[in-house]
């Protein structure tokens, strides 16, 4: 998969495109990250890139123009590509519309910045994605946590049983998990996990699943 990411701050992607799974990622030729600089794209000798919004108001909003030529630019050097807003006005991300971004061949992420973008961007765009109800000072963070949940999605980065019981996989919290020491502070492991019988372990997990998500997250049950 390719992920493009248009954005006016490129540099601060290139630690975490060089980290951990990602790097895994692209290492292995699963994933290319294409970091795009709108500023390239901007207007005159200033290379502006936003403007005053009509009517009033306060702040810049990013122009539609310069938008659109940084799409048409990143679009044409792949087929079948799907472009995605961040905006705290777009559908909310989760891991069902994580696993069906991973299916993608191309991503281009748009990352907005100051008071937004212009209305009519909506219209050169595939879908709008928002992280969250609150608002962020730009599309950098979102587009760094779409980057991550998907890439780690991609088969052969992570092994799949390890994605396959991962919280809201199934719509369900993760079991509890535990590691060295066996007893800290007179806090133990649950035998059951130390007696090397698959089949009981198997079947507590499952339990305890259903257990913490009835008690933390209610919500999903009611989707199985
Ligand atoms: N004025 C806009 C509004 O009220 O809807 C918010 C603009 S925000 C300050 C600047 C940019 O940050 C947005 O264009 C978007 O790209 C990004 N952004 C902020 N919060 C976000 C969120 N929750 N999800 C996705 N993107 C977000």
């Amino acid at each position: 998969m390719k992920i493009s990411i248009i954005t006016l701050f490129p540099e601060v992607f290139k630690p975490l495109v060089k980290t951990s799974i990602l790097e895994k990622a692209q290492s292995a030729g699963k994933l290319k990250v294409e970091l795009v600089d709108l500023r390239k794209f901007g207007i005159g000798r200033h290379k502006q890139v936003d403007d005053r919004v009509y009517g009033g108001g306060i702040g810049m909003i990013l122009r539609i123009d310069v938008l659109d030529a940084a799409i048409k630019k990143v679009k044409s050097r792949l087929r079948r590509s799907k472009v995605i807003l961040l905006t705290p006005q777009g559908e909310t991300l989760n891991q069902k519309k994580v696993k069906e971004l991973s299916k993608e061949k191309h991503l281009i992420l748009i990352c907005g910045k100051y008071e937004g973008v212009d209305e009519r961007v909506r219209k050169l765009v595939d879908e709008e994605l928002s992280i969250g109800d609150y608002v962020l000072s730009g599309g950098e963070v979102p587009a760094m946590v779409v980057l991550d949940s998907v890439s780690r999605l991609l088969p052969g980065v992570l092994k799949e049983e390890a994605t396959q019981l991962e919280s809201f996989s199934q719509n369900l919290l993760e079991p509890p998990q535990y590691t060295r020491p066996e007893d800290y502070k007179g806090m133990k492991v649950p035998k059951v996990l130390l007696s090397g019988n698959h089949g009981e372990i198997e079947k507590w997990r499952g339990e305890e699943a259903v257990n913490k998500t009835k008690e933390r997250r209610p919500d999903l049950l009611k989707k199985r």
